[in-house]
């Protein structure tokens, strides 16, 4: 048994920052599934926002207006107590990664560089070209690492000890031998990230699949809003590689099969530089109404920002295309669809990072403060991540530990026996059905019946198929009876915790009559505030998820009609 006080699961950005708030001030181990450098806050491409003001048509942002922003952006279901830590201490927040090494792209006079992004009011995302994750991530692991923290790589969280709700540790499985563990914590923070690969086409890394908050799920915590899935207007057509939302900051066109800029049909104002739910959903009209390429994609057009600046502003976007897609933005259309690529929802805890369970804390891309309501503007996840991750180890590092009750050693050492044989059980099925194919029925319905226009039949035969791949799954067999290494049996376990996700998904969206943000029902294309200004909570039976609400916290902004 290892013991430590506090347990970090996710060496993501949110992870990361939690860690290193607390390190020093408590015996804190990190876990991840795999090194922390593959976690997907690695990919983040086009920035992060904090109103900083350092260009001049920026010159008078202020976190006020960021607030707004986002609260609008977030088609008013975001908690605003929440959104104003998010921007006021957003400044504070990148200055400090800058001091920490993270070389940010600097204006002429050598401020942090700021570029517009999506339903922005002023340029206020930062960023280091279009590798922003990539740099943050590792100014944070550098320092992890100069710190001394203690990571426990390439080890798989099962389950999650919860008695009397409180928090007594995590169970996890090494993958080198196999040898499952009990990890005794009186505080667990969950920074799990996504679960995109429950969709088809997912910008998402392959690890995303929601592990932290299925586990929760079955662990009886609330999950709110998870219907509210966001989908990324720029994806790369074959691979769904992203195309950063940077690419149309600096410029970019979407364009149809006429050549027309049809985002003016859309979103009269800001175009292309709408948020992220119009931006896809006019994308998505283009392509059902004829309007696209071969009935799948649109184009993208760079050519007239020159090649210096593509070259110098979106290296990495310029040889995704040439790599992935055979064409050279500099010369070339790039041909774009829309793809899953968010998860507004999440374990639900409140702006501190709590949840219902003593000691459980979640932050980052598994939690849902809710700071992005239903839909979030680019540029402020990687934010959400550092603020939060701050914020939850400020609340630890100020709440005595002997507050939190010692692990049961006993209650802990039969939860090991009991999740030992689980997994065993597991592995030893004989099934034939392989996890492969009963995870690609579930992306393809996911896809098309629950993804950016939604209805009641679509949704309730999603639900019908979701319950049906589950009973499918008491089937599953496994062929790998290795204990070293056994990728099938991770998958298999990760599967369980996706079907449940998309069953809270399907439901919340079947349930919830109205429109709102990335949540479009045909049905029912309006706002709906009377009945529908609130959260969504998904609470764990046997027979699938019990729905219930809650309150929004509204402090300044009534809920307005948006328009861009
Ligand atoms: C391609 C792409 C580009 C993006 N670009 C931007 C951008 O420019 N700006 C922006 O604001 N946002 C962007 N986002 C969103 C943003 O990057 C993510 O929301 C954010 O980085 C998530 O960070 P996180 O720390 O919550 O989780 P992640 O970085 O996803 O890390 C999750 C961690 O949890 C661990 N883990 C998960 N399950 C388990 C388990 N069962 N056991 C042990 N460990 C586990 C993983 O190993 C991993 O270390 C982008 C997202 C994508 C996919």
């Amino acid at each position: 048994m290892y013991q430590y006080d506090v347990i970090v699961v996710g060496g993501g950005l949110a992870g990361l920052m939690t860690a290193l708030g607390i390190a020093g001030r408590r015996r804190v181990a990190l876990l991840s599934k795999v090194h922390p450098l593959r976690s997907h806050s690695l990919a983040a491409q086009g920035g992060i926002n904090a109103a900083l003001g350092n260009t001049p048509d920026g010159a008078n942002d202020s976190w006020e207006k960021h607030a707004f922003d986002t609260i609008k952006g977030g088609d008013y279901l975001a908690d605003q107590d929440a959104v104003e830590t998010l921007c006021r201490r957003a400044p504070e927040t990148v200055y400090e990664l800058e001091h920490w090494g993270a070389p940010f792209s600097r204006t002429p006079d050598g401020r942090i560089a700021q570029r517009p992004f999506g339903g922005a009011g002023h340029p206020r995302t930062c960023y280091a070209a279009d590798r922003t994750g990539h740099v943050l991530l590792h100014t944070l692991y550098e320092r992890a690492q100069r710190q001394g923290l203690i990571v426990h790589s390439e080890w798989l969280v099962t389950s999650l000890a919860i008695k009397e709700g409180a928090v007594q540790g995590v169970i996890a499985l090494p993958y080198e031998t196999g040898a499952v563990s009990v990890f005794a914590a009186p505080i667990v923070v969950f920074a799990t990230g996504g679960y995109g690969r429950v969709y088809r086409n997912s910008t998402n890394a392959l690890i995303n699949t929601g592990d932290g908050i299925a586990l929760a799920y079955q662990s009886g915590i609330p999950i709110k809003d998870l219907e509210f899935v966001q989908f990324h207007p720029t994806t790369l057509f074959g691979s769904n590689i992203l195309i950063t939302e940077g690419a149309r900051g600096e410029g970019g066109r979407l364009i149809n099969r006429h050549g027309e800029r049809f985002m003016r049909r859309y979103a009269e104002k800001l175009m292309e530089l709408a948020p992220r739910d119009i931006v896809a959903r006019g994308m998505a009209t283009e392509i059902s109404e004829g309007h696209g390429h071969d009935g799948a994609y649109l184009h993208l057009d760079l050519r007239h920002l020159g090649a210096a600046r593509i070259k110098q502003r979106l290296p990495a976007i310029r040889e995704i295309a040439m790599d992935f897609a055979g064409v050279d933005p500099v010369k070339d259309l790039v041909p774009v669809q829309p793809g899953q690529h968010y998860s507004m929802g999440g374990i639900d805890t409140n702006s501190c990072g709590e949840t219902a369970v003593r000691g459980f804390y979640a932050a980052g891309e598994c939690a849902c403060v809710s700071v992005h309501g239903a839909n979030r503007l680019g540029g402020n996840s990687l934010l959400e991540t550092l603020v939060f991750g701050k914020v939850v180890a400020e609340r630890l590092a100020e709440t005595a530990i002997d507050r939190f009750p010692e692990p049961d050693a006993s209650f802990l050492d039969s939860a090991l026996q009991r999740e030992k044989t689980r997994l065993q059980n597991l592995l030893e099925r004989s099934g034939k059905i392989l996890f492969a194919v009963i995870r690609d029925e579930l992306r393809n319905v996911m896809t098309e019946k629950a993804g950016i226009y939604r209805d009641e039949s679509g949704l309730k035969a999603a639900l019908d198929a979701v319950r049906a791949l589950k009973r499918k799954y008491e089937n599953v067999g496994i062929r790998n009876k290795s204990s070293f290494f056994n990728f099938e049996l991770i998958n298999v376990i990760e599967l369980q915790g996706m079907l449940d996700l998309s069953e809270i998904i399907v439901a919340g969206a079947l349930n919830r009559q109205e429109s709102r943000g990335s949540h479009f029902r045909t049905d029912y294309p309006k706002r709906d505030d009377a009945k529908w200004l609130k959260h969504t909570l998904a609470r764990h039976t046997p027979e699938g998820p019990r729905l219930d609400f809650k309150e929004v916290t509204i402090t300044r902004h009534a809920p307005q009609e948006r328009t861009y």
